[in-house]
């Protein structure tokens, strides 16, 4: 239907703002470079305040960039005002108009572009054929569902036809079954409609769930861009570790090198690590260990007391302790495996490979 997606693009891009506490300026997006191809999902994630808001309300022209240059396109836009800008954006609120229904919530956009009648009833009425609302266009909007109302939002915005689609925490008002529900049908919407997304969330499923690529912000700065996989697997740092997913962290030193690999000691103990390129020889580091990548067993790399082992259904939940450092532990499918009990001793398994060194 929507063939004509664009990229966007973000050139150093900062926003100031004065703290209201200290009357201080503080960079609420901090020197931001950003490159959206058309028609992917890209997600902007983080914790509240990072400046997610920040970021994709420039995007949409209703806040401007003090530093840098957007791009829609090849088009710089930082002059256009937000109607000018072939971007919509679609609420958390829904911010849709109470008093009218359905359809002339739908057609606002079409109307204000003075659009014919019969050019508008067909747009209006394939757009709610596609967000699944078809027969409701005589429905007052407050005689609708949370998830109706955030169809009627999306299909106002997508009527329209624009090049960007941007989201800003869209689902938050619903409860999280129909969450999961409505995040499916977002994407598979937008891959329908081919267009570009940018969609802003500090939900980390959500983000992981929808994206073809992810952005994570930590206080105004981009710590990370990759695909899920790539953040899951290979996060940057130890905020990016933490922030998706749940991490262990154990403090180290790569001691030795060969080829790809090398030995780290995490306290009295040697372990082999792959992927260490990165890394020189001699210097600190960090392993990143995902609870569900490790087991607990009589042997393994790494000796540990046992101090919290609780059956969790699906897994075996265990806290151990490597030395001083607390380790989590999810050992998948436990029915028929030795379940370790609080206060034995055994030893953290894993694959090197499963393994990230930061
Ligand atoms: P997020 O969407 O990631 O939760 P925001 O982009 O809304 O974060 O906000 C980033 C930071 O900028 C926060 O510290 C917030 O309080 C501040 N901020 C946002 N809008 C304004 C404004 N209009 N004036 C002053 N500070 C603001
Ligand atoms: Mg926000």
């Amino acid at each position: 239907m929507i063939t004509k997606s664009k990229g966007i693009r973000l050139e150093h891009i900062s926003k100031i703002y004065e703290d209201p506490k200290t009357g201080k300026d503080f960079k609420a997006v901090d020197n931001a470079s950003i490159i959206i191809e058309p028609g992917k999902f890209v997600t902007l994630l983080g914790p509240s305040g990072c400046g997610k808001t920040t970021t994709l309300r420039m995007i949409a022209g209703f806040e401007s960039p003090d530093e840098g240059e957007i791009y829609l396109g090849d088009d710089p836009i930082n002059k256009l005002t937000p109607n000018k800008r072939d971007t919509a954006m679609v609420f958390q609120s829904y911010a849709l108009f109470p008093h009218y229904n359905v359809f002339d919530n739908v057609a606002y956009g079409l109307k204000i572009r003075q659009l014919s009648h019969e050019e508008i009833r067909k747009k209006v009425m394939d757009i709610l054929e596609l967000v699944e609302l078809q027969g409701m266009e005589g429905r007052m909007t407050n005689q609708l569902s949370g998830g109706q109302q955030q169809r009627v939002a999306l299909a106002r915005a997508l009527v329209v036809e624009p090049s960007v689609l941007l989201f800003d925490e869209p689902l938050s008002n619903l409860d999280a079954k129909l969450r999961v529900v409505m995040r499916t049908e977002i994407r598979n919407i937008q891959q329908r409609v081919g267009i570009t997304a940018i969609y802003v969330t500090h939900d980390q499923s959500e983000a992981m769930a929808l994206s073809d690529q992810i952005i994570i912000m930590n206080k105004g700065v981009i710590a990370q861009v990759g695909t899920p996989e790539d953040i899951y697997y290979h996060p940057a740092d130890e905020f990016v570790a933490d922030f998706i997913g749940e991490a262990n962290f154990l403090h180290g030193t790569l001691t030795q090198k060969e080829g790809g690999s090398g030995m780290v000691m995490i306290g009295d103990y040697a372990m082999k690590v792959d992927q260490v390129d990165h890394i020189p020889a001699g210097s600190r580091c960090t392993v990143v260990l995902r609870p569900e990548s490790a087991t607990l067993g009589t042997e393994g790399q790494l000796p540990c007391k046992v101090v919290v082992s609780c059956f969790m259904g699906s897994y075996q939940n265990y806290h151990v302790m490597v030395g001083d450092t607390l380790v989590k532990l999810m050992e998948y499918n436990p029915k028929h495996k030795h379940i370790f009990k609080v206060g034995e001793n055994a030893f953290v398994r894993f694959n090197p490979c499963d393994i990230h060194i930061i």
